[in-house]
Parts: structure tokens; C-alpha cells; sequence
């Protein structure tokens, strides 16, 4: 039999009745039997004594027959108005069981008619629930069968609605004859009441479980209990040997012991493993408490079930060991624990092999003091304590200490670890930068540093120069900036070799850094340049020692492998803040600088005028202007009349530039032509005259005009690279304009610098057909040998001799030398600024037949040249 079963009778109530209800049921039976024991009892009595009367006397008292029968009636009364129903019921041999007595109210709680009932006592079981008819049955016949008390807890439906009736007969034997008085109570809210208790007690997700303290069987357990433990029923679960569900941490007995514990001591709490039906171990945390049910000792276990609590807190603790496992031998990555106080707790392999001590040495050991370097002790406790107070403390980079003292740079995190119990572990792992310092290192003189020498390249160079200006201006202090350039290096790098090269940069190199001083700055700019930056230096002799000193240094023979070489250097040399520009620009100044050095000799050195390169920025700026103008047909050119004194012909033009500005009008050569003077735009210039002058050969010709026009060529223009290449390319995309109607007019000056060249060129000129005039003669180298061999066709007195023939001797003389002379090359002659008439008069007495000057015309714009020319012709015929 289950044990439930067990209780139940132990406690008095039915089969149904969950443990805890048995109280309450003891409680309503101690209220309610006394009294119907006291009903029945005295209806016992009555009935015994007026039997015993009626058979004594049965004549002799009939007044008081009437008495006892009223006062019977009184009991009835009293008895069919009680709350609660009574009956008696004698077991008829004839006829079965039927009520000898059965009050009004038991009838009516079992709603059947006293007809009825009397008739047939089984009457009164028609009501009965159909679920509980058979049971209400057969306990009903087993206790009348057995003179056993019967209880019986059913549901009636009367007048539909369904209450709960607890019946009870004791079987009383009279004279052989056994009769069930009984009573009928209607515990309809009791038996509610247990049902949502009962309810309550099964839904609940808590396994609840009521033992037996002494012998730990499980008298009731709801489902969450027998479900959760793997058992289909109660019964089974009951069933199963309380050691079956025992863990394997625990036996029966100290479970039992664990069970006796809470019955004496009130209650316990605790963490309980036991198996699941399957075999698994299962964990609940287990509150015990002692009850006493009916003289029982009992123990209502409530069982939180945290089996995935421990199975998550189990994998956790095997993840950390499995962690320490992998930390233990992971390379490159030091982890040491420690604790609170510092001590070290866990050191692992990497540790060993970064900070130099074994794990035997460093635990127990306190950490700080073990590789945090002594000037950031204070620091890292503090930071230490501010962990342990919960704040974060930002990872970095640091240099820690080895055991042999040396530093060690190392990215540094580090980690609390809290558990629910013990003191929080902190963790510091440590990763070994050295390798990639070394690495960024290796870059950073990549990227910074010249490969041969080591010393500062362009870049750094850069760099620190800015940081000497900035330093210089906050200081007011000086330095100047060299530009060092060797002399003879590339001959020794083509005939030695390139390494034999590499060697002497790098002993020149070594050089330039011992010849300064600690704070100048030495880099190498690249091939044979160097620079160096010499601090709080003026411009004074003190440089120039200085200077020397460094020139002497580098011009000492190099000895490479038993042989001599030696270089020079040349340098060039700005001063700051004098020189007050940008690092590119003072670069490029002690560059330029340089480059006068060189020219001046080797082994030499020049400073940057700042003046000049003021001049020199002008310069450039105009050119900037001309070339824009000359873009823009800004540049025409003007004519002057060549004129035949005898005649008065018009021999020719000569055509002279002039700058169209928008700004300031038409402007002279001598405002522009001195800035393009040996510059990149003066061959362009040229060569856009030239065009010019055959556009207006080839429009005359189409006027029907058919002059000759000079224009005025440079010297670097006329000995420049293709000029004559150019010129046939020029005359061919005129083919219109016969080649002897132009004429190339060259001062003599220009011709002579390079004379074989100019000849050269001049040849080919006039073998194009072109003519060619020697401008200015007279002034500057004029001599009779070049004039012999320069391929001219004429000779053009300068005006400054004209202008004073008339008052001046001396000039009177030149002029008429010059004519003499170009006669006797058989050369034309013209003379230009002619003035006056009188000029004019005495040229033509001294033979010049061609004149030009202001006496005939100024140069004048295209558009008035035909007017002055019909002009001229009028005036001269
Ligand atoms: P140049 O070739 O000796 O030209 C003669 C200069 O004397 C011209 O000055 C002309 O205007 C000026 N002149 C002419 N008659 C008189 C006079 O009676 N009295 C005075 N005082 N001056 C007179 P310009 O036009 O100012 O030219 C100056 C110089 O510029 C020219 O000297 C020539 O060397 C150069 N030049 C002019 N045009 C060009 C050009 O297209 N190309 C080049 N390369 N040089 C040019
Ligand atoms: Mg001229
Ligand atoms: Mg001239």
C-alpha cells in the first residue's frame, strides 16, 4: 500500500486527503463527534428506557407514557433541527439495511424524500457522483459486511448543484443485533479549500516533498518533484529507494542524518546532489522543515533545482583551468596573477622567458616590486588600488624591469577577477613589444634616416630644420643653413665603382659629423649633398673659420683599402633669420648659393644674398608679366624708315619691338627686353619677332609695298640651340617673302663671346639669303679682325656717335672711320639717330649714303606706315 495511504489512515482521513489536510479534518472531527456521540448516546438512552418502562409497567404509568413521549418528541425535534444529519441504520436479515431513524437534515443534504430513504436505504446513495457511486458502494457494503466504522467523503448533486458529504457510522451491537448510528456533515468548503491548496502544491514549480524523519520514505511529493527526478508517477517515485536518489556525493545514511538534522533543529538549508532516474546527478538547493502531523515527525523538503547553476559555474571553472592550462605555454604572452596585496599568485611560461624570473622565484613574490621600474611604483599602486575599487584602468604601453635590471617595453592589460566567494584576483598580462619596437624602429630610420650614411635624410631633415627655426625665433638666436656639395665625387664613382663611391660618402659622412658640433644638425640629402645646420652662428668671421674648418676636414685624403682619395666640397650658405623664409626656400637659397660657390672654385663656399634673390624674385615676376603679354600679341613691333640721302628712297624699315600694356601704355625695349637677357623665354621672344616681321613682309607684299625690314636679334638668341633649324622653318611658312627682304641686325658684342659659333650661325643665316647688319658699331670690342670675320652685309654707326659728330671731334672722327672701314669691306653703312638735317648733311659728305633717325621718322605702328609713305614720296620727288 502507498505510503500516502499510510498517512492518510494515520491522520483519519480518506484515501484523497493530502497530508497537511489531516488537522484541519482531526479538527472538524473533534467538533462534531462529541456532539453527535451525545445526540446518539441520549437517543440510545431514551430508547432503552422507554422499552424498559413500556415492558414494566406497561399499564401502570400511562400518564407518564404520555410524559416520555413527549418528551421523545422534544428529543426528535431537537435532533431533526441540528445542523447536521443523523441516522441509524439496523441491518435487516429480510430485507438488507434500511434507516431506523434518519433526520430531516440528512435528508435533505442527500435530497432524498423519508419516503423514499425508508423504502430503500440505498436510495439515499442516488445522488452520489457518478465518479464516486462505485467506491461509496463498496465501502459502504464492506463496513457492514466487516461491523467496521465506515467514513465515507463523497460528492452528492442535488438540485444540481454538487456538494461534498462525509458520512460516519459506528457499528453498536444491541441484543445480538448490530445498528450504524451515523452523522452527515456537509464539507463542501473544506473539501474546496484542499483543492486549491492542492493545486497550488502540484503547480508549483518548487519539487516539494514531505518524508517521514525517521525512516525518510516520501509520504507526498508533487509532480515538479517526481517529474523532475525522471519517475512517470507518485508511485514510482515513492517506489524508489531513497538511496537510488541519493547523489554521489552523499550516502542513504547521511542523507537520512541530513533529514533527522532538520526534524531537530527546526529547518536547514543547503546544496544537494542526488540522481535522476536516467543516472544523471542532479543539484538542488534544499530547504528542510520540521512538522509534526498527528504525533508524526515529518519534513517538508522544498527543492529549488539548480543543476544548470552548477553545471554553468562548473563549465566556467573549467574554461578558467582550461584557460591557465593554455596560458601556462601560450608564447609571447606573460600573465601573472596576483592578489590584493600584490603578492604574485600565477606566473606563466612567457612570464619566465620576458621578466627572466622561473614561477618558483616570482610567486610569492610581490609583483611591483618584481618588474615595475622603481620611478613608477607609487603610480601602479595607486592604479592598483583604484582596480580593486572597481574602476577600469586603461591598458598601455610601458617599460617593465627584468630581473637583470634591463627594461623591457610591453603592451600592458590587466583584469580583476571576482568570484562569489574569496578575495578578486587581478591579472596583468603583458605582451613584448621589443620585437615590434625594434620593427617600428627599423622603419621609422627607414623612413627618416639615408641607408649608407645613417645620417638624417630629406624627410628628418625637414623636420628638424623647422623645429632650429622655431627654437631660433623663440630664442632670437641664429643659424645658418649649408648646403654641401662634393666637388669631385663623380669621377671617383665612375672609375672606381660604385662602392669604392658608396665608401667615401660614408667616411664624408662621418666627417661632416665630427667636424660639428653636438646640437648642428648633418643630413644627407641624397648622391654627393649633403646638409648641415650650424646653431647660434652669425655671419661673421667666426662662419667663415668655421666654414674653412669644415672644407679643410672633408679635402683630407680618404684612405680606402691602401689607396688615396680625396674630394672637395663646395658650399653655399643661408642665413636665419636673416633669411627668413620656409624650410624649402632656404634649402633652395643655400642651394643656389652653392652653385656660386662652384663656379667661383672648388673647395670654396658663398652666402646667399638676400638682396639678390629679392632682385632675382622681381625678375621673375616679369618675365611671369612678359610671357603672359606675350601670349596675348601684347608685343608689336614698330618702324623706322632706313633712308637713301641721295634720293631720299626708302631703303627699308627697321622694325622695333614695343610692349602694348594694358596698364602702362606702349612701353620701350629698355623696360623689358634687360629681363629676358639670357633667360629660357628670350629665344621664344625672338623667334615671335621674327614671325612678326615676316607677317608684315608678306602684308606689305600684298599692299604692293616691296621694302626690306631689319629686326634686332640677341646674341643667346641668334647662338642658340636650332636657331637656324627654326629660322628655315619659319621662311618656309612665308614662301611669299624673298629672304633677302629680311635683315638680322646683331650687335657685335653678342657676336664675339662666341665667335666661331656666331660665324658659324651667321653663315648659315645668309646662306638662307638673309641680310646681316652689325648693330651699334662702335662701341664695346669693335675691332677690324671682327669685323673681317664676321659674315656681314652691313654696319650701322651708333647714334651716341652720331648725336655728338657735329660739336665732338673725336666722335666725328669714329663716324667717319667706320664709314671708311665698311667701304673699304665693301659693306653698306647706315647711321642711325639721325637727328637734324645738318647731321644728315654732314654723314652724306662723309660718304654714308644711308641714314635713320628722327630727322626722317620716329619708329611708328604698321597702320601709319603707308601714310608715311606716301607722305615721304611727296615731300621727296
Ligand atoms: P637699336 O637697334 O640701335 O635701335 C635704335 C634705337 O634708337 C631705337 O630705340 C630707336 O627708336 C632709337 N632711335 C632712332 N632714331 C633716333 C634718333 O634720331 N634719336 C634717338 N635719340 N634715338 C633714335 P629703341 O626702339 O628704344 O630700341 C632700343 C634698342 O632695343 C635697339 O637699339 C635694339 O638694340 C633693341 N631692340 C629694339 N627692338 C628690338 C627687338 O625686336 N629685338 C631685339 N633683340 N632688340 C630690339
Ligand atoms: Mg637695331
Ligand atoms: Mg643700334
Amino acid at each position: 500500500m502507498p505510503a500516502t495511504r499510510g498517512l492518510v489512515i494515520l491522520t483519519g482521513l480518506t484515501t484523497a486527503a493530502p497530508a497537511w489536510s489531516a488537522e484541519s479534518a482531526s479538527v472538524a472531527s473533534v467538533v462534531q463527534t462529541p456532539l453527535i456521540v451525545a445526540v446518539l448516546g441520549l437517543l440510545a438512552m431514551v430508547s432503552s428506557s422507554m422499552a424498559l418502562l413500556l415492558w414494566r409497567s406497561l399499564g401502570r404509568a400511562r400518564w407518564q407514557a404520555s410524559r416520555i413521549q413527549r418528551r421523545l418528541a422534544q428529543y426528535e425535534n431537537m435532533a431533526g433541527n441540528l445542523p447536521i444529519g443523523l441516522h441509524e441504520v439496523v441491518d435487516d436479515e429480510d430485507v438488507g439495511p434500511k434507516f431506523i431513524y434518519v433526520n430531516d437534515r440528512a435528508l435533505e443534504l442527500m435530497g432524498v424524500s423519508r419516503l423514499e430513504a425508508e423504502e430503500d436505504l440505498y436510495a439515499a446513495f442516488s445522488n452520489v457522483h457518478p465518479d464516486d457511486h462505485e467506491q461509496v458502494l463498496q465501502n459502504h457494503e464492506s463496513a457492514r459486511k466487516q461491523n467496521t466504522p465506515l467514513t465515507i467523503e463523497a460528492r452528492f448533486i442535488v438540485e444540481g448543484r454538487q456538494r461534498w458529504l462525509r458520512i460516519e457510522s459506528w457499528p453498536r451491537e444491541v441484543n445480538g443485533q448490530f445498528t450504524w448510528p451515523g452523522c452527515t456533515t456537509d464539507v463542501t468548503d473544506r473539501r474546496e479549500a484542499e483543492l486549491q491548496f492542492r493545486v497550488l502544491f502540484e503547480q508549483s514549480p518548487l519539487a516539494i516533498m514531505l518524508h517521514d524523519a525517521d525512516t525518510g520514505e516520501v509520504l507526498d511529493a508533487n509532480r515538479q518533484a517526481w517529474s523532475g527526478w525522471g519517475y512517470d508517477s507518485i508511485e514510482s517515485f515513492q517506489a524508489a529507494k531513497p538511496h537510488a536518489l541519493m547523489g554521489p556525493e552523499y550516502g542513504e545514511e547521511q542523507a537520512l542524518e541530513g533529514l533527522r538534522l532538520a526534524a531537530r533543529g527546526g529547518s536547514d538549508r543547503f546544496e544537494w546532489s542526488s540522481r535522476h532516474a536516467d543516472g544523471h546527478v542532479l543539484w538542488h538547493h534544499v530547504t528542510l522543515t520540521a512538522i509534526l502531523l498527528s504525533g508524526r515527525t515529518c519534513v517538508l523538503g522544498v527543492c529549488l533545482d539548480i543543476t544548470e547553476r552548477r553545471a554553468a559555474e562548473h563549465r566556467l571553472r573549467e574554461s578558467e583551468a582550461w584557460f591557465r592550462r593554455i596560458l601556462q605555454d601560450v608564447d609571447g604572452v606573460s600573465v601573472q596573477g596576483y592578489d590584493a596585496d600584490g603578492q604574485v599568485r600565477y606566473w606563466n611560461r612567457a612570464s619566465e622567458e620576458l621578466y627572466g624570473y622561473s614561477a618558483e622565484e616570482a610567486i610569492g613574490e610581490n609583483l611591483v616590486e618584481l618588474i615595475v621600474p622603481p620611478e613608477m611604483r607609487e603610480e601602479v599602486r595607486q592604479n592598483l588600488q583604484r582596480m580593486l575599487e572597481g574602476e577600469d584602468i586603461e591598458n598601455g604601453e610601458l617599460e617593465l624591469m627584468r630581473k637583470d635590471g634591463s627594461r623591457v617595453p610591453v603592451y600592458s592589460s590587466h583584469t580583476v577577477l571576482r568570484r562569489a566567494e574569496g578575495e578578486p584576483e587581478l591579472f596583468c598580462v603583458d605582451i613584448d613589444l621589443s620585437e615590434r619596437k625594434a620593427h617600428e624602429d627599423a622603419l621609422d630610420r627607414m623612413a627618416n634616416y639615408d641607408a649608407l650614411t645613417g645620417l638624417p635624410n630629406r624627410r628628418l631633415m625637414g623636420v628638424l630644420l623647422e623645429q632650429m627655426m622655431v627654437r631660433a625665433r623663440r630664442a632670437q638666436s641664429s643659424f645658418a643653413l649649408c648646403y654641401l656639395d662634393l666637388d669631385d665625387f663623380k669621377p671617383i664613382n665612375d672609375a672606381m665603382g660604385h662602392e669604392v663611391g658608396d665608401s667615401v660618402l660614408v667616411e664624408v659622412g662621418k666627417r661632416l659629423h665630427r667636424l660639428v658640433r653636438g646640437s648642428d644638425l648633418v643630413a644627407r640629402l641624397g648622391g654627393d649633398e649633403f646638409v648641415l645646420a650650424m646653431d647660434s652662428i652669425g655671419d661673421g668671421p667666426e662662419l667663415e673659420k668655421r666654414l674653412r674648418f669644415i672644407l679643410d676636414g672633408i679635402s683630407r685624403p680618404i684612405e680606402l683599402d691602401g689607396r688615396h682619395f680625396q674630394v672637395s666640397g663646395s658650399i653655399g650658405v643661408t642665413l636665419f633669420p636673416q633669411d627668413d623664409t620656409d624650410p624649402d626656400t632656404l634649402l633652395r637659397h643655400a642651394d643656389q648659393a652653392m652653385y656660386r660657390a662652384k663656379a667661383m672654385g672648388r673647395n670654396q663656399f658663398s652666402l646667399f644674398d638676400t638682396e639678390i634673390e629679392a632682385r632675382v624674385s622681381e625678375q621673375r615676376e616679369r618675365l611671369r608679366k612678359i610671357e603672359a603679354g606675350l601670349e596675348q600679341g601684347q608685343f608689336r613691333l614698330h618702324f623706322q624708315p632706313k633712308v637713301r640721302l641721295a634720293s631720299g628712297r626708302v631703303e627699308g624699315f627697321e622694325g622695333l619691338v614695343r610692349w602694348h600694356h594694358p596698364e602702362s601704355g606702349v612701353l620701350a625695349p629698355a623696360r623689358f627686353l634687360p629681363a629676358l637677357d639670357r633667360t629660357g623665354l628670350e629665344s621664344r621672344f625672338g623667334d615671335y619677332i621674327i614671325e612678326q616681321a615676316l607677317q608684315q613682309l608678306q602684308h606689305w607684299l600684298q599692299g604692293g609695298l616691296d621694302l626690306s625690314l631689319s629686326v634686332n636679334i640677341s646674341g643667346p638668341h641668334l647662338l642658340s640651340e636650332g636657331f637656324v633649324d627654326r629660322l628655315q622653318d619659319l621662311l618656309s611658312r612665308y614662301p611669299d617673302v624673298l629672304p633677302e627682304r629680311l635683315e638680322f641686325e646683331i650687335v657685335e658684342s653678342a657676336a664675339v663671346t662666341h665667335l666661331e659659333r656666331a660665324v658659324a650661325v651667321l653663315l648659315a643665316v645668309g646662306d638662307l639669303g638673309l641680310q646681316i647688319s652689325l648693330d651699334d658699331f662702335g662701341t664695346g670690342y669693335s675691332s677690324l679682325s671682327h669685323l673681317r670675320s664676321l659674315p656681314v652685309d652691313e654696319v650701322k654707326i651708333d647714334q651716341s656717335f652720331v648725336r655728338d659728330m657735329l660739336t665732338d671731334l673725336n666722335d666725328y672722327n669714329i663716324v667717319r672711320s667706320v664709314i671708311g672701314l665698311a667701304e673699304a669691306f665693301g659693306l653698306r653703312v647706315v647711321a642711325e639717330g639721325v637727328e637734324t638735317p645738318e647731321h644728315a648733311d654732314a654723314l652724306r659728305k662723309l660718304g654714308c649714303e644711308i641714314v635713320q633717325g628722327y630727322a626722317f621718322a620716329r619708329p611708328m605702328p604698321e597702320e601709319e606706315v603707308s601714310g608715311w609713305l606716301s607722305k615721304h614720296h611727296e615731300e621727296s620727288s
